[in-house]
């Protein structure tokens, strides 16, 4: 190759690698790629040149020209958008930009079909033209800058830049298409492409034919989908909509396209994908949707516009009311934006309820996706959180199938004041977690809440509905109280009494001597000896460890209670042996034998191993 020759970033190597032997079925959709980022750039520079109109003033009206041209077997993709710098176009065409991609990248496997469906994920963009094409050369020159630039590359493993002749600002992309391609050079065929994908894009895409006189014909509608009326919108063409805005390739779960009038107003093209991103928890937590101002491109970077916890959507809000020519500094704190934001959040969950109460199963799969994302508006929404929690499916002892806290509390006993709950890291480990037994015993749900952020939404909402949300692992369980599953009180039972129990307790607390709070017969279990609690004025056991790995809580942990269970035969026969004489030693490590195994079961580490095992080894050996 000649000219300034450059490696692609080991990433697009592979990606293109796996593009040009190729996968993707639809290869049509690389005309889809090139327009979006033509129509993209056309965005960009209208929006620059409202600050400095001169950007523009040679050239105002925007377009993009499909030219096809047979004889030369090549397609070409022209716009007088914002063009690109030299160094722009190394960038951007020669690594992979988008934050989160690459290490996307590193899960690809080699194996076409998984391979297929990540790169679905996050979509190949202008390596996308290699499907089609075995040379590509991208001229480019920067609006405002005199300096134009050629990138060349037949995909594999380099491209080189070279200076170049531009008239004027743009991009123009020559495809020099593969035999197999030769489809797009048919008029017929390109024409019927452009109509399906880029319909919805708000400016002219222009077909042309090589040596034809005039202008070209325009192919698509050229106005902004959002200002159409709904009744004119097909279901496809909101999907190829969602396809350009969201940089998506499923088909939207939820579509929602509204018109608000009145002291402000706005109009919203909002979706909901039907598959979660896969940088859905990410830590900076961005959303993606476009602010558009009377129709012109803002920004896709405007984190006033709507709260973290939705940050799965995609789409455009269209403002009225801002001015054109409104900088990024002042959005923020914006009334106008503060105004919509709040809208839009009452619209989008009102969406949701409609959907939860008509569509079930429907629900139940967008829940999958994005519950544990939308439950972080429990905690941090003062004026929706009560909303989104009433919509909350959770995970119960009851049932494999997840549940409102409205049915929880339709199936509470008559003589349950609380709604249950128990916190961890692990839904499997949870529904095998002690201190679920006696509730199990008695035919109470207990709420299983293995997502990080209910820890954080529990500390909000004392309760719901008028009941109290109460852990199973804090506080003396009341189950004492209520009826077993037989209907019996407990009070009817002939139960046994362990004699001894108490000489035991006073032994273990000896024994457990700062180590534990305190040490008290049990009435949460059934098949366990021992389990850890909280004491009531505590934290729950999960949330200070969440709180800690926040680094939201300093300070030491505080000490749990060790209860035991009378009716087991192990206890038992502790209790049995209690007031032997010599028999201190024996108990003393039969205590903190114990207590090991509590912490073991709450999945943390045990303070001292070797003691724990030189223990064990001595129980063992002398029960042989
Ligand atoms: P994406 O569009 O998802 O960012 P692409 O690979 O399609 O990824 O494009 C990479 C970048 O190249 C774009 O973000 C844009 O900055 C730049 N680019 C692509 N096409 C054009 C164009 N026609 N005009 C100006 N810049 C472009």
């Amino acid at each position: 190759m000649t000219g300034n020759t450059h490696e692609f970033q080991a990433e697009v190597a592979k990606l293109l690698h796996i593009v040009t032997h190729s996968l993707y079925s639809e290869k049509e959709i690389f005309l889809r790629e090139l327009v979006s980022n033509s129509s993209d750039a056309c965005d960009r520079l209208r929006y620059a040149a409202l600050t400095a109109p001169e950007l523009t003033k040679d050239d105002p009206d925007f377009r993009v020209v499909v030219l096809l041209d047979k004889e030369a077997g090549t397609l070409t993709i022209d716009d007088n958008g914002i063009g690109m710098t030299e160094q722009e176009m190394i960038e951007n065409l020669g690594t992979i930009a988008r934050s989160g991609t690459s290490n996307f990248m590193s899960e690809l496997t080699g194996d076409a079909a998984k391979d297929l469906s990540i790169i679905g994920q996050f979509g190949v963009g202008f390596y996308s033209s290699f499907m089609v094409a075995d040379k590509v050369t991208v001229t480019s020159r920067k609006a405002g800058e005199g300096d134009a630039f050629t990138w060349s590359s037949d995909g594999q493993g380099a491209f080189t830049i070279d200076p170049a002749e531009r008239d004027a600002r743009g991009t123009t992309i020559v495809l020099h298409l593969k035999d197999e391609a030769e489809e797009y050079l048919d008029d017929f065929r390109v024409r019927s492409v452009i109509k399906t994908y880029a319909d919805h894009i708000a400016l002219p895409v222009i077909l042309k034919k090589a040596g034809e006189e005039g202008d070209g014909d325009t192919i698509n509608t050229a106005s902004a989908l959002w200002t159409r009326p709904k009744s004119e919108i097909t279901e496809e063409q909101y999907t190829e909509f969602y396809h350009h805005v969201g940089q998506a390739f499923d088909t939207p779960w939820m579509t929602l396209h509204s018109r608000v009038e009145g002291v402000i107003e706005y109009s919203l093209l909002l979706f909901i994908p039907e598959q979660p991103p896969f940088d859905l928890f990410n830590t900076e937590r961005r959303s993606s949707l476009k602010l558009y101002v009377k129709r012109v491109f803002i920004t896709d970077e405007c984190e006033e516009l709507v709260p973290a916890y939705l940050r799965f959507l995609k789409g455009v809000v269209d403002s009225e009311d801002l001015p054109l020519n409104v900088s990024r500094e002042m959005l923020q704190n914006n009334p106008v934006l503060m105004k919509i934001k709040s809208g839009l959040v009452k619209k989008v969950i009102g969406e949701l309820e409609k959907r939860a109460r008509k569509d079930t199963d429907g629900f139940a799969k967008f829940w999958d996706n994005f519950g544990a994302v939308l439950k972080e508006g429990i905690y941090e929404d003062a004026d929706n959180g009560e909303r989104i929690l009433k919509l909350s499916l959770f995970n119960t002892t009851a049932d494999e199938k997840r549940s409102t806290l409205a049915d929880y509390v339709a199936r509470m006993k008559e003589d349950q004041e609380a709604i249950y709950y128990i916190t961890g890291d692990d839904l499997e480990a949870l529904r095998q977690s002690p201190q679920l037994e006696g509730f199990r015993a008695k035919g109470i749900e207990v709420l299983l809440l293995s997502d990080p952020v209910d820890s954080f939404w529990l500390s909000r909402h004392d309760a719901f509905d008028g009941k109290p949300f109460k852990s199973v692992t804090r506080g003396s369980a009341e189950l004492d109280k209520m009826k077993d599953v037989d209907g019996k009180d407990e009070t009817d039972k002939d139960k046994e009494e362990t004699p001894n129990l108490s000489l035991l307790i006073a032994s273990f607390k000896q024994s457990l001597e700062g180590k534990v709070k305190d040490v008290r017969s049990s009435s949460r279990l059934t098949d366990s000896p021992v389990c850890l609690v909280a004491d009531e004025g505590d934290m729950d056991i999960h949330l200070e460890k969440v709180l800690k790995a926040h680094k939201q809580f300093q300070g030491e942990a505080s000490q749990r209670i060790l209860e035991i269970n009378p009716d087991h035969p192990l206890i038992r026969k502790l209790a049995d042996k209690a007031d032997q004489e010599g028999s201190a030693g024996r108990m003393g490590d039969a205590a903190l034998l114990l207590l090991d195994q509590a912490h073991i079961v709450e999945g943390e580490p045990i303070a001292d191993p070797v003691s724990f095992s030189k223990r064990m080894a001595d129980f063992m050996t002398a029960s042989l």
